[in-house]
């Protein structure tokens, strides 16, 4: 008896070290490049696939303060899976407002704000961004300001979106979408320059430009084909 039960504690160490990581499966995501089917525009995207294990070191790495959430299903249609709360999207940068947000998304926002958000932000106003102010990540809901679309369920539902309303500089200087989008020369400009730099980080960008509901903000989710607008 002893015998086996030592044998059976070898055969369950061994599987220990050559079985699949423990994550269950849902919690094992690959880039969404690697699932989406041809789209129009060639992919901007050079990252490999990755597990949320790596997405959560590559986003540690990146500098962003964040708390790793529970896997939440709260409807058939509606999951926080793989996500974060992301409290600063850089080092000593805080982000409002903000919800669950999935690692693969929350990383490309990282990403995109260390990368294009504040070399842009110095080019255009001489000065960082101190604060980024969110409009919010999960919302369980369908697609809005879209008919066409109104049926479908939005990537905020899966935790998968964010939507940025505005950056705040060193100096207090507040510069919204809202009111910079079509404004100034020099809020224009950037806003412009890092909603189009953000078509780089994610599969799906939304502008003012794209349509009413996004008046006053820019929405970026990891869901979906490769759309900027
Ligand atoms: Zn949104």
């Amino acid at each position: 008896m002893l015998r086996r039960v030592l044998l059976l504690t070898i055969l369950l160490a061994v599987s220990a070290c050559v079985g699949p990581p423990p994550e269950a499966p849902h919690r094992v995501y690959h880039h969404p490049v690697a699932r989406t089917k041809p789209r129009a525009m060639p992919t901007p995207f050079a990252l490999p696939s990755m597990n949320l294990a790596q997405c959560e070191g590559a986003l540690t790495h990146s500098g962003a303060v964040y708390d790793v959430l529970p896997d939440q299903q709260f409807s058939p249609s509606c999951s926080a899976l793989g996500a974060v709360q992301m409290d600063d999207v850089a080092p000593g940068i805080p982000i409002t407002n903000t919800k669950a947000l999935t690692c693969e998304a929350a990383l490309p926002l990282a990403q995109w704000f260390s990368g294009s958000v504040q070399p842009a932000a110095q080019r255009w106003f001489g000065e960082p961004v101190v604060k980024l102010e969110s409009m919010g990540t999960y919302a369980c809901r369908h697609i809005i300001g879209n008919a066409a679309y109104s049926y479908k369920i939005s990537e905020h539902a899966r935790a998968n979106a964010v939507d940025i309303g505005a950056f705040i500089l060193a100096s207090g200087r507040r510069v919204s979408i809202l009111n910079g989008w079509r404004g100034n020369a020099d809020e224009s400009g950037f806003l412009h320059e890092v909603h189009d730099a953000a078509c780089q980080h994610f599969i799906t960008v939304l502008s003012p430009d794209y349509n009413a509901a996004h008046h006053n903000h820019l929405h970026f989710d990891m869901g979906g084909s490769h759309f900027c607008r």
